[in-house]
């Protein structure tokens, strides 16, 4: 017999879909949630559709919340006249570690990517201009990745804020080429919003 019973074999299809998970971890996690007790299965599956029904995006920014608007946007300590569009909302949570922006955010859930099929539409790139339009935003920090998709989501927000006469910035390169906002570390991140310049 050198194949798993199908049941095995999808638990393992499913789990390989998950990002950074290969087949080979795949595999170790199916044998392992085979051999744990039903109790801790259920606590898994539970905790994922808890996240799953309380977790939605913040009608202002876009990031994940359980609350709507989110802590962020309803903070009076914080500035509504800077906002710093992140691709994902991980980036949030990353620069919000800095301790060194004020400001509110504006999550993209995404790049653009024409090579993975995922065009302007695809990202909350309207609701960014809704924001602006609002006309409480003095300065949009661009804050993209310093990928490919990172930089040509950047330049084409930017033109798209061109006619709203808002400063438009973006976050300086001490951040690793092709490095995603949320593996950089505290101090080049706050440097790199720090030392952003004006597009
Ligand atoms: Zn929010």
């Amino acid at each position: 017999m050198n194949e798993y019973a199908p049941p095995i074999t999808n638990l393992i299809d499913n789990l390989s879909k998950m990002p950074g998970v290969g087949r080979k971890s795949a595999h170790r996690m199916a044998f392992y949630l085979l051999d744990a007790p039903r109790a801790e299965c259920e606590k898994l599956i539970n905790a994922i559709m808890e996240a799953k029904e309380k977790i939605h995006c913040c009608s202002i920014c876009q990031g994940f919340t359980d609350n709507d608007p989110c802590a962020i946007c309803s903070s009076p300590k914080r500035s509504d006249n800077v906002v710093c569009v992140v691709q994902s909302p991980k980036d949030v949570i990353a620069i919000e570690k800095t301790n060194e922006f004020r400001g509110k955010y504006h999550v993209l859930h995404g790049a653009i990517s024409p090579m993975d099929g995922i065009g302007p539409d695809d990202l909350k790139i309207r609701e960014l201009l809704q924001r602006v339009g609002g006309g409480l935003i003095d300065e949009v920090i661009l804050a993209t990745a310093s990928t490919v998709e990172g930089e040509a989501t950047a330049m084409y927000i930017s033109s798209l804020l061109k006619p709203f006469g808002v400063k438009v910035t973006r976050i300086a390169h001490g951040l690793p080429v092709g490095g995603d906002i949320e593996y950089a570390d505290e101090i080049t991140l706050a440097r790199a919003i720090d030392g952003r310049q004006e597009l």
